[in-house]
């Protein structure tokens, strides 16, 4: 049986082996998939020994989608653009192919899930963390009018606005003055776990606005109760996001695109 794996620190809350659980049962693939937790810094060694056992691919998340970006004998663009990898693939004599599906991931959830059109749209950032780089070259390939970044630490997001200047219209701007009337406003950052809100304008909201949260779950609460009580017209988390970009993973890992739509019905427990 093919072993596959997600690491992080923690790691215990991971969905992720139940999603791929639910991929492999509904494509026929033989694989086994464990939640391995390294300790801050052992991800390397872990990751290693896990290569040297027959593992086959992994994915990667908080806090060590830079380290495998880094330990990567080679990425593709989207985890260059990012400069983070939040999937590995082992490839013949163990070498490591990494790839940031986050993005992909993102946009499937909007457009295919949710309906939504990118095209024209002007859409505000909140958070400059790997997540947020990981989304934002797809937004501007997906044809986005203008992207705002905001970020606790404005430095960040300077910085972020920067690397991708290239790419489209992406700035910076202030969190508590980023403007108004956004067509989608995407939190990426962690404050949910903290139970807390970023600290963001009403005006930023309006009832053509699209609140999404990369979070899930209760996690996803303050935000999206912020973006409700300012008047947005919908308002979603991000658990199709994880589904999509395990999805995504699952297909650069086994050639097999499972359908995704079961597996967040299931997660909802609908
Ligand atoms: P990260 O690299 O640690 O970045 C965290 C971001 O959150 C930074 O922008 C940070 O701002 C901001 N932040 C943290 N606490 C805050 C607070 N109390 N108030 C305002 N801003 C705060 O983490 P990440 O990898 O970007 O992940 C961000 C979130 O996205 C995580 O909760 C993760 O679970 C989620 N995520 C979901 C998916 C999915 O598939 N649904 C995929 C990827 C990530 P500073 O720069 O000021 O510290």
């Amino acid at each position: 049986m093919d072993r596959y794996a997600v690491f992080g620190h923690p790691v215990g809350h991971s969905k992720s082996p139940q999603i791929h659980a639910a991929f492999a049962a509904q494509t026929g693939q033989s694989l086994s998939y464990e939640a391995i937790d390294a300790p801050p810094n052992g991800f390397a060694a872990a990751l290693r020994g896990f290569v040297d056992q027959g593992g086959r691919g992994c994915n990667v998340t908080v806090p060590f989608k830079d380290e495998a970006y880094r330990l990567a004998d080679r990425c593709d663009a989207l985890a260059r653009q990012a400069q983070a990898a939040n999937t590995l693939r082992v490839e013949p004599g163990g070498r490591l192919a990494g790839f940031n599906t986050d993005g992909v991931g993102l946009l499937r959830d909007l457009t295919q899930n949710l309906g939504l059109a990118l095209a024209g749209r002007r859409v505000l950032l909140v958070g400059a963390g790997g997540a947020a780089a990981g989304i934002v070259g797809p937004l501007l390939a997906a044809g986005i009018a203008e992207l705002v970044i905001v970020n606790r630490t404005p430095q960040r997001a300077g910085d972020l606005a920067r690397r991708f200047a290239a790419h489209g219209p992406v700035r910076a701007s202030a969190l508590q003055a980023p403007g108004s009337g956004f067509d989608l406003v995407l939190n990426a950052t962690a404050a949910g776990l903290d139970g807390r809100a970023p600290d963001l304008p009403v005006a930023v909201f309006s009832p053509e606005t699209v609140a999404y949260d990369l979070v899930y779950g209760p996690a996803a609460g303050p935000f999206l109760a912020l973006a409700r009580q300012a008047g947005a017209g919908a308002c979603h988390d991000g658990l199709g996001m994880l589904v999509e970009q395990a999805a995504e993973a699952f297909w650069l890992w086994r050639g097999v695109r499972p359908a995704t739509a079961p597996v967040i019905a299931a997660l909802r427990g609908v």
